[in-house]
């Protein structure tokens, strides 16, 4: 078993100077196993960070952060500067900037699946963007969010209810759609978050869910960026994928595709 100090030495090594400060503050473990429980083994030499599952093909981060760890980074200060950090613009740039690019074509995919009115769950809402807009379109909505002053911004901004945490309280109603955009390669636990949207589905709810999915090294290295080794835990390919929701009773079908990546429809099969 590597010791915590060599795991971080590692991090460091194979990544930016910039992510020293946030690998210096967390807890890692070595992963063994995929969310499958096939063994992981090495993948490329291109990334020193991710191992590859014998089984499914999905990659794995080589080393977990501890959930306590994810937690602190996940709240406010953490996740704002590691955004900055990769250059990524700011919760009120994206607040714009999301209606131009992403936000209209969520909504016709959304609008495909289940018109309105019906019930609306996004997972991981960030700037709330799109919970507003579908609220405009007629939808009821809700939202989750891991960071509590951004979930509490939103619901002053938009009116809209959005719980801090992963899920909402489990006593709560279940929707029509939920929308996972960007979320899933973060869960550590795969199966328990799959499990968990479909407790959350009505009757004849279905999910819509855009995530990174690589099927090669080439596609790897062309979008290498999506290796993210303290935030992106899990690289599905297609097959991990459709396998993933497979294993809880789901159908995932391609509906579409959005800078590169698949957007997939999940059914209840
Ligand atoms: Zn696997």
């Amino acid at each position: 078993m590597q010791q915590d100090g060599s795991i971080k030495e590692i991090l460091i090594e194979h990544t930016t100077e910039a992510l020293k400060p946030f690998i210096e503050t967390m807890d890692f473990t070595v992963s063994t196993h995929c969310w499958c429980g096939g063994t992981l083994e090495r993948w490329s030499s291109e990334f020193e960070l991710y191992l590859q599952c014998t089984s499914c093909g999905c990659k794995s981060v080589r080393f977990r952060p501890a959930v306590e760890s994810l937690t602190r980074f996940y709240s406010s200060s953490y996740w704002y500067e590691y955004q900055q950090v990769h250059k990524c613009p700011t919760i009120e740039e994206r607040y714009e900037g999301d209606m131009l690019d992403r936000i209209p074509h969520y909504i016709n995919w959304i609008r495909g699946l289940r018109p309105p009115p019906c019930s609306v769950l996004e997972i991981g809402c960030g700037n709330g963007r799109l919970l507003f807009e579908l609220k405009q379109a007629g939808y009821q909505c809700t939202g989750v969010e891991m960071d509590e002053s951004l979930a509490a911004l939103v619901t002053d901004k938009t009116g809209i209810q959005v719980h801090h945490g992963s899920f909402p309280p489990e006593a709560g109603p279940n929707y029509d759609l939920i929308a996972v955009i960007d979320v899933l390669e973060h869960a550590p636990g795969q199966i328990d978050f799959v499990q968990n949207v479909k407790s959350r589905l009505s009757t004849s709810g279905k999910a819509l869910v855009h995530c990174p999915v690589l099927d090669t090294l080439e596609a790897s290295i062309q979008f290498r960026h999506m290796y993210n080794p303290l935030s992106h835990l899990w690289i599905h390919n297609s097959g991990s994928f459709v396998k993933l929701w497979q294993g809880v009773g789901l159908s995932a079908v391609k509906i579409g595709e959005l800078f590169n990546m698949p957007v997939y429809a999940i059914n209840k099969t």
